[in-house]
């Protein structure tokens, strides 16, 4: 039993995106609790994405190309390209900011995720954290390769950080049948990203998730095209109660609303300041203090 998700269209910043997660029927799969796809679309030097910096709290952003290069910088003095296959781990805690831009060089096609995990009790109030990875653990399997970004695919373990049990990889699929092996006490989703997933004699397309549920073993896939891409994302179901709003994940309506006045204050001591020619990005008042 499978269930087939469409995104909705969101913008973010000049870009548009298919927002597979939260969607009304699935707020998260573990602890990831947002998923944007944004392109492919092609870019000029100083054109794709261009997002200001805006803060985040208690979660984690996790970047991630197929194609083309981002430039991020943060208030923590990271500045960093990200190329496809390499994975941007960015940890917010209790306050970081960020800005997401082009170049300045790459032209060309821009295809890429941008997720967001929630961070649990125990290090959603630490300190902010940036993590650049350039090479990523692969797992051959006989149709497919698999490219671990966090946590482990049968006994891939990525390096990256994870302060729960979730999983994310790439899994790259080619002509034949994939038996893709999964940790039963998880829950799971794939993402598609690229060509046509064949799963149950049900077909899904980019834009699509496929949510698998929990406590299978393994699942079989096959692709409708030459290559497919999926983003494999499982996970723990998450238990904390968890309040999404703007780039705020928190546990409250008066911690968000907190987080919210001490941004539009311009609060350094939390927030901190990026190093940017990007206009900071500001926050709309939560719509139960208006
Ligand atoms: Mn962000």
């Amino acid at each position: 039993m499978v269930e087939v998700l469409d995104a909705r269209e969101a913008s973010v910043g000049s870009m548009l995106v298919q927002r597979a997660l939260p969607r009304r029927r699935r707020r998260t799969v573990g602890a990831w609790c947002f998923v944007d796809q944004f392109g492919p679309a092609t870019v000029d030097v100083d054109g794709g994405i261009d997002i200001g910096p805006h803060p985040h709290t208690g979660l984690q952003t996790v970047t991630y190309l197929t194609d083309g290069q981002v430039l991020h910088r943060d208030s923590l003095g990271s500045e960093q390209v990200i190329r496809p296959g390499q994975l941007n781990l960015m940890t917010a805690g209790n306050g970081v900011v960020h800005a997401e831009e082009p170049t300045g060089h790459y032209r060309g096609l821009l295809h890429g995720v941008q997720l967001w995990v929630a961070q649990p009790d125990a290090t959603r109030a630490g300190a902010a954290a940036f993590e650049h990875h350039a090479e990523l653990p692969q797992l051959e399997l006989p149709a497919a390769l698999v490219t671990v970004l966090v946590g482990e695919v049968a006994g891939t373990l990525s390096p990256a950080r994870r302060d729960t049990d979730h999983v994310g990889a790439e899994v790259l699929l080619r002509a034949g049948t994939t038996v893709l092996p999964l940790e039963p006490s998880q829950e799971h989703a794939l993402v598609v990203l690229d060509g046509v997933l064949v799963l149950d004699d049900r077909l899904a397309v980019p834009g699509q998730t496929v949510y698998l549920g929990i406590g299978r073993d393994e699942v079989v896939l096959a692709t409708a095209e030459p290559t497919t891409r999926v983003l494999l994302l499982g996970g723990t179901p998450f238990e904390e109660p968890l309040l999404m709003w703007w780039n705020f994940v928190g546990r409250s309506r008066e911690e968000v609303a907190e987080a919210q006045r001490q941004w539009a204050a311009d609060d350094r001591s939390r927030f901190g300041a990026v190093a940017t020619g990007l206009a900071r990005v500001p926050a709309p008042a939560p719509p139960w203090t208006r």
